[in-house]
């Protein structure tokens, strides 16, 4: 049931978080770990700190940036332990629980952590559906990245209990995967600027609006297929350019 599930560290810079990561993982019983420019990987301190779970070491997949961890992923979550200038849907960790068990039913699905030192740039946040957020002092905020992955798998380890066995996933949607929402997004932003609407200098807020939109939105492939064939019509072209 947790198979699906990965859970991604960006730009980890103590490979003993990595380590404690995997053993929080393994605890809870998620198996699937990607690191996304880890520092120093591998590492004796990370081996040393997963204490028993370094099976989920040697198989973590690296990747070059955080798109490539996602390509396939129905749904991501970005884990932030600071509110946003731009305000993004958010949960709190039951509720992503839930919501991640549900569409693992269907696909790969993706929780990601940020830097110890920064968190996730606006960038990377901007690759979320949603973002969730464990309720903490609002003075002191920032969890151990360790930490915050232990309490957001136990409650993935909780939800897995009180699911009902097979619950009616007929007529279910199927929301396109990350690459082919950034190929769209990649698409929608040349169109504002040929049809005139944008200017490409100053246009970062409007495109992080519109990604709020469409990640509220959830578009199916074929949903996807009929806006990249509106935009190439605005652009006045004949056949759809995948940019
Ligand atoms: N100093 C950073 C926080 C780094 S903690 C900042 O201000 O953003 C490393 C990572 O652990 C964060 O990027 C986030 O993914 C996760 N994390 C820490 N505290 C969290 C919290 N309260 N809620 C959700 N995720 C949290």
């Amino acid at each position: 049931m947790l198979d699906p599930i990965r859970i991604v560290l960006v730009e980890t810079s103590h490979p003993g978080n990595i380590g404690a990561v995997a053993r929080a993982m393994k605890n809870m019983c998620l198996s699937r770990l990607y690191l996304v420019r880890p520092k120093v990987f591998p590492s004796a301190e990370a081996s040393a700190r997963a204490s028993g779970a370094d099976d989920l070491l040697a198989t973590a997949v690296q990747c070059d940036d955080l798109p490539q961890a996602l390509r396939d992923c129905r749904l991501v979550v970005g884990a932030s332990a600071r509110l946003r200038a731009v305000h993004w849907p958010q949960f709190d960790p039951r509720a992503c629980a839930a919501q991640v068990l549900s569409e693992a039913r269907e696909g790969p699905v993706a929780l990601v952590f940020g830097r110890e030192s920064s968190g996730l740039s606006n960038d990377e946040l901007a690759l979320c559906h949603y973002l969730v957020h464990i309720p903490s002092n609002p003075d002191y905020s920032s969890l151990n990245l360790a930490m915050a992955v232990q309490v957001i798998s136990y409650e993935l380890n909780m939800a897995t209990r009180q699911r009902p066995a097979s619950p009616d996933q007929e007529g279910a949607m199927q929301p396109a995967d990350s690459l082919a929402m950034e190929r769209f997004h990649r698409h929608l932003a040349q169109a504002l600027v040929e049809v005139g609407f944008s200017d490409p200098k100053q246009q970062e807020k409007l495109l992080l609006r519109l990604r709020r939109l469409f990640a509220r939105a959830r578009p199916e492939q074929d949903e996807l297929n009929i806006l990249h064939g509106i935009l190439s019509a605005c652009q006045g072209r004949k056949s759809m350019r995948r940019p």
